[in-house]
């Protein structure tokens, strides 16, 4: 078989195993083994590379799309020095993902514009990067979402569907009351998850003040026993970052000086 059939029927069988990656880069690859005289385990180690590379950034692509994140922040992006009510040395030991291996919670409670988003954000990002499958919401989105599904007749789908990903953030629970549907959604996808894959949820009320968004207390208990269970809870204060750069910006220009960093 001469030289370029053997070459064809290589790049065939990289397209028919779907190694588009692979296929693409073996002129190049094959020149740069001549160049440098690679043996051809190193040729073949060059190659393979190149597809695996290009495997993993379409997988995390695909994991990306699915998590929903609503911003592009990391946990590296939060100014800890800012924020001194979070402790940084459990935030960062969270940001290992231990935890999603005994499907601990965390729980971030704490007024608007003090980071939880933030932090909710930059733990599913961690958690993408590590190859997990992530998926964000809001409680208001989760309960909408669920109402739908009830009319539909999807409720069993759409609760297999939260119940999937390894990591779950629901941002947002007590900034609107949930009627009672919308609190057996949140209720259910709660005890579907307990003990066997992690919740971040963000919340401006503090636990005991969890009645006031459900009307039966008795589900409020009970979600916040499962919740809790096996949790870590931050208890963030102080001001919203929102106000404190709104602030130094006027106090900036009532002095005269003429930029302040976000
Ligand atoms: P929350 O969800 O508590 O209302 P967010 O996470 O949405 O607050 O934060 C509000 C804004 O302030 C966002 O733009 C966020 O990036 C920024 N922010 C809050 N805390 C910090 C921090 N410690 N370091 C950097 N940016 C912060
Ligand atoms: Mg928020």
């Amino acid at each position: 078989m001469s030289e370029s059939s053997t070459y064809q029927e290589i790049r065939s069988h990289l397209a028919y195993l779907r190694m588009g990656a692979a296929a693409e880069a073996l002129p190049a690859e094959l020149d740069h083994a001549r160049t440098n005289g690679l043996g051809h385990s190193e040729f073949l180690h060059r190659l393979l590379d190149v597809e695996v590379a290009s495997t993993e950034a379409r997988r995390r692509a695909g994991l990306e799309r699915f998590a929903c994140l609503p911003s592009p922040w990391t946990l590296a992006d939060f100014d800890f020095s800012a924020q001194p009510s979070v402790d940084k040395k459990l935030m960062t030991e969270l940001g290992t993902l231990r935890f999603l291996e005994d499907a601990t919670n965390v729980l971030l409670i704490g007024p608007p514009g003090v980071g939880k988003t933030m932090l909710a954000v930059g733990l599913a990002r961690a958690s993408i990067n590590a190859g997990y499958r992530t998926y964000y919401t809001t409680a208001a989105d989760l309960a909408a979402r669920c109402h739908r599904a009830a009319l539909e007749g999807r409720w069993a789908t759409t609760m297999r569907f939260f119940a999937g990903p390894r990591l779950l953030v629901i941002d947002e629970v007590g900034y609107l009351p949930l009627q009672s549907e919308a609190a057996a959604a949140l209720f259910q996808v709660i005890t579907q998850r307990y003990l066997k894959s992690s919740i971040v949820m963000t919340t401006n009320l503090g636990v005991g003040s969890w009645g006031k968004i459900f009307d039966e207390p008795m589900v409020a208990a009970a979600m916040l026993d499962r919740l809790l269970h096996r949790s870590v809870v931050f208890n963030i204060d102080g001001e919203s970052y929102r106000m404190r750069s709104h602030r130094a910006r006027t106090e900036a220009l009532r002095k005269g000086v003429p930029k302040v960093k976000e």
